[in-house]
């Protein structure tokens, strides 16, 4: 059997590193940095993310800076959708539409250039991980904004817990290994 078809999301999730306290104290941090130097791991988790949107139309995935950008080309390339990426605040170049969010402490800021999605295009929405859902919603209605309709988003990791999938109800989510 080949070293891929031995690989299943138990073995996926012993390739998750619980960091305590980073990055501050009390925060229990999913380093995912072993499961990507893992070759069929990898090839395992981006192949299981995109079956999960097996038969949708997607015509750009939108990968949210910065660990959402390890998997969403990826997905891109498979599903010959587009890519695209929301940054950070003061990344992006060209005209852009901005989104503020609430963090536990503060807000942050995520844009997206605004001719980087048209009305009517189906959109996949990608990031290694979902927390509260904070990021995520807004990610969404910066796409939503745009006039792109969300089909879906996919998560390595969701810590189900923080109950991010609530603020989310209304769309497909899916994620493959939950804490
Ligand atoms: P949230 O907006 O609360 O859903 O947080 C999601 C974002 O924060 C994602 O981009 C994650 O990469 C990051 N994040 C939140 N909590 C963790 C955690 N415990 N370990 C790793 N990344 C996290």
């Amino acid at each position: 059997m080949s070293a891929e078809k031995r690989m299943d999301l138990e073995r996926l999730k012993t390739l998750i590193r619980d960091v305590p306290d980073f990055p501050k104290k009390g925060i229990m941090f999913k380093d995912i940095t072993p499961l990507l130097k893992d070759g069929s791991a990898l090839r395992f988790a981006c192949d299981q993310l995109a079956a999960g949107f097996k038969g949708k139309q997607i015509d750009q995935v939108v990968g949210i800076e910065s660990r959402g950008f390890i998997f969403s080309p990826v997905l891109a390339y498979r599903m010959s959708a587009g890519f695209v990426p929301v940054r950070k605040k003061g990344k992006l170049p060209s005209a852009k539409e901005t989104v503020s969010y609430s963090l536990e402490y503060g807000e942050d800021t995520l844009e997206v250039h605004r001719d980087a999605i048209t009305k009517g295009t189906h959109v996949l929405i990608v990031d290694d991980l979902l927390a509260t859902g904070g990021t995520a919603e807004a990610v969404v209605r910066l796409v939503e904004k745009l006039g792109g309709t969300v089909v879906g988003l996919a998560f390595l990791v969701e810590l189900k817990f923080l109950k991010g999938r609530e603020r989310l109800k209304n769309y497909q989510i899916h994620s493959l290994i939950q804490y």
